[in-house]
């Protein structure tokens, strides 16, 4: 296979697997289905054996996800919940995790009702405050777990000073980084040990995929969750490594016109009267506006506010025309959601109320339709 040191990571991320199939010089990598593979004799194996050990297609799409990243090991799952599981598949028995409050619901759901069943503990801690982290830390502590932007109210943890903490003390440091894409953000160069993705948003960039990534920094960490997904099984199958793989191609393209789009939307909100509240990391008031720019390159395509009665927003969902009222995010089509009701219904009640996700707030992924549709839409919607 071709590879060019001096490439932009963009760059490279386009030609992902360009003069891999050199017999027929074929552009697009092919989609190898094969369950198995012949060997050529005893003791000698062509580097593939059994599918859910190793396939070309997904070797492609894994060796140019840890690039992007700047890892040494990428692993690719048949979703984000899965890549996430494989990693806590990684801890022991009376082993403590902290992790975000502001969290996707699923990570919580899968902590809170099936590690806690294996003696795993967690700590939910705001991340954004990194003098709480220091003070969660605990001598079973094993690993930090973090996502910034938080989901939904889209908090800035400081990613430099937690990999710093985490590596006084020892402990394993892990970032959810599907809100942002390795585009906008690489927490590896920030100390992170591993970075997670649900590709079924960026990444997959079209609400028709469900993946998950894992990216490793060292070979010895990789080759460790690499040891669990082989054992656990839970691998992307071939078609869907090509249809990820395609994706990619596009995803600093679409990375740049979510962010221009969102960027304008957060600044048409801000202005609307019957918006009560605006989350976007973007605008100047936002509390992680400054951190933001010095870690990520660009504030992305997801922002949330609140409205001032449930019932309104309520309204709103069912008035939207042109955004979907859906769970998810990260496609070219803008999605709504209410994330009290959807996305964080397993968090209970009163941790909800406290995190600030009330059946006011609505969260926007928005897309890369022309923005003054998305506008008129939300327009309409709103009134
Ligand atoms: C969607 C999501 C997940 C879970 O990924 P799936 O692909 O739905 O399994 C994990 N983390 C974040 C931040 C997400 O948005």
């Amino acid at each position: 296979m071709k590879k060019a040191d001096h490439f932009t990571k963009e760059t490279n991320l386009i030609q992902l697997g360009v003069g891999f199939d050199d017999k027929t010089g074929a552009i697009s990598v092919p989609i190898y289905p094969s369950a198995t593979y012949r060997h050529p004799e005893v003791g000698k194996s062509t580097g593939y054996d059994y599918t859910r050990s190793g396939n070309p297609t997904r070797q492609v799409l894994e060796n140019g996800l840890a690039e992007l990243e700047g890892g040494s090991r990428g692993l690719v799952f048949s979703s984000g919940m899965a890549a996430l599981t494989t990693f806590f598949l990684h801890f022991s028995q009376g082993d403590h995790l902290i992790v975000s409050e502001d969290l996707y619901g699923g990570t919580y759901r899968v902590l809170d009702q099936i590690f806690a069943n294996f003696g795993l503990t967690v700590s939910y801690v705001n991340t954004t405050d990194t003098e709480a982290v220091a003070a969660a830390i605990s001598n079973q502590t094993r690993a930090l777990l973090v996502e910034t932007p938080g989901n939904p109210l889209l908090g800035i943890s400081d990613l430099a000073a937690l990999g710093k903490l985490c590596q006084q003390h020892e402990i394993l440091f892990a970032v959810d980084n599907t809100f942002l894409s390795p585009i906008l953000q690489r927490p590896l160069e920030f100390g992170a040990d591993v970075v997670i993705y649900s590709a079924t948003k960026y990444l997959g960039g079209h609400n028709d995929l469900c993946a998950g990534v894992l990216v490793a920094r060292d070979e010895e960490l990789g080759e460790k969750l690499y040891f669990l997904q082989n054992s656990t099984g839970a691998i992307l199958p071939p078609f869907d490594c090509w249809l990820l793989l395609r994706s990619l191609k596009t995803l600093a393209l679409r990375i740049d016109q979510h962010c221009k789009n969102a960027m304008v939307v957060a600044k048409w909100l801000e202005q609307q009267p019957k918006v009560t509240e605006i989350y976007y990391p973007g605008l100047k008031q936002h509390p992680g506006h400054e951190l933001s720019k010095n870690q990520a390159k660009d504030f992305g395509g997801m922002l949330s506010f609140r409205v001032s009665t449930a019932e309104h927003a309520r309204a709103v969902l069912k008035r939207l025309k042109l955004i979907s009222f859906a769970e998810s995010l990260g496609g070219v089509e803008s999605l709504m959601t209410l994330p009290a009701i959807q996305t964080h219904a397993d968090i209970p009640k009163a941790e909800r109320e406290r995190l600030g996700i009330c059946e006011r707030l609505l969260r926007l992924s928005v897309g890369t339709e022309s923005v003054e549709d998305i506008i008129a839409d939300l327009q309409q919607a709103l009134a």
